[in-house]
């Protein structure tokens, strides 16, 4: 039998949507033991197709298989029906009796937010706002004994959020309602980078743009995915070096200086494995480093090697 701790470095490690409750396959709800959660975390998956403008090479979605379940997007009324479902099981203790999660030390089991992240960008997600809007009352009617109610947290490459009025409804579900929290991508602040890490179809200018609009209306987390990538020597290798670092410091010191609402700036790795072979983690020591030469700005750099 694993030990705890070897069963939450898997917990850790595996954030499949695939879930079941009491031989129930859940399929838009699932829940993960998240490092930047700080704890469970339930995520909520949208794009059963898969579907993202960016093609991230550190992506763990898998889109060369069938996709699941077959072209079907989720119906409101599912997501909300397995919600429920979930926290039925939570609440009655069966959630720690049916699955590994049983292992979780007292501290982890608080949920900690309610993340629209899942196998694609949720903006781009038909559903999206009328999802969010549910999950948002579900929250409000359930009683909390003991805890203040999770965030709604929105994790995003931003695109979703260029156009005024999505901007606008996002802030109205996720931080003016309730609790709730948007973390937005920012990997790279220069041409190449973007290029070779996120690999979408909007041009480097374009999404610029987009960006400065969505930090110019919303108050957000940024997060940065930062890997090496190929083999020192490699002609094709792309570490992640200063020629990453200091546009994406320029970029987010810039958007400091304009006194841009930023609530926290987090640098992590690869945790779990990626979907194209050459992908490496960083060490620690250089997210350090990182987050040491940006302690000037006036929000925490956090890392999460
Ligand atoms: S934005 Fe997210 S879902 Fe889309 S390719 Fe990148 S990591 Fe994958």
């Amino acid at each position: 039998m694993d030990s705890p701790m070897a069963t939450m470095n898997l917990l850790h490690a595996d954030h499949s949507r695939l879930f079941t409750l009491s031989g129930r396959p859940f399929r838009a709800v699932y829940p993960v033991l998240s490092r930047r959660a700080g704890g469970l975390s339930i995520g909520i998956n949208l794009n059963f197709d898969k579907g993202c403008n960016f093609d991230c090479i550190y992506c763990q979605v898998d889109r060369t298989g069938p996709l699941l379940p077959e072209g079907e997007l989720p119906a409101p009324e599912l997501v909300m029906e397995e919600i429920a479902a979930l926290f039925e099981a939570l609440d009655s203790g069966r959630f720690y009796q049916e699955t590994p999660f049983g292992d979780l030390p007292p501290e982890l089991r608080q949920v900690k937010d309610i993340a629209f992240s899942g196998d694609g960008e949720p903006t781009l997600a038909p559903s999206f706002r009328e999802v969010s809007r549910a999950v948002r009352e579900f929250v409000a009617r359930r009683p909390w004994p003991g805890n203040a109610p999770p965030p709604l947290r929105l994790i995003t490459n931003g695109s979703g959020l260029f156009a005024g009025e999505s901007r606008r409804q996002t802030a109205k579900t996720f931080l003016e309602d309730g609790p709730g929290e948007i973390w937005l991508k920012l990997d790279a602040a220069d041409p190449a980078h973007f290029a070779f890490i996120n690999r979408s179809r909007i041009p480097f200018d374009r999404m610029m743009q987009g960006l400065d609009l969505v930090v110019s209306d919303l108050p957000v987390t940024i997060q940065t995915m930062v890997l090496d990538f190929g083999q020192e020597g490699d002609p094709e290798a792309m570490p992640a070096d200063r020629t990453l670092w200091d546009p994406l410091l320029k970029k987010v010191a810039g958007w400091a200086a304009e006194g841009r609402a930023i609530r926290a700036w987090h640098l992590y790795s690869v945790a779990r494995p990626p979907a194209l072979e050459g992908v490496r983690k960083v060490p620690a020591e250089r997210l350090e480093a990182w987050a040491r030469e940006a302690a000037f700005l006036p929000f925490p750099v956090l890392v999460f090697p």
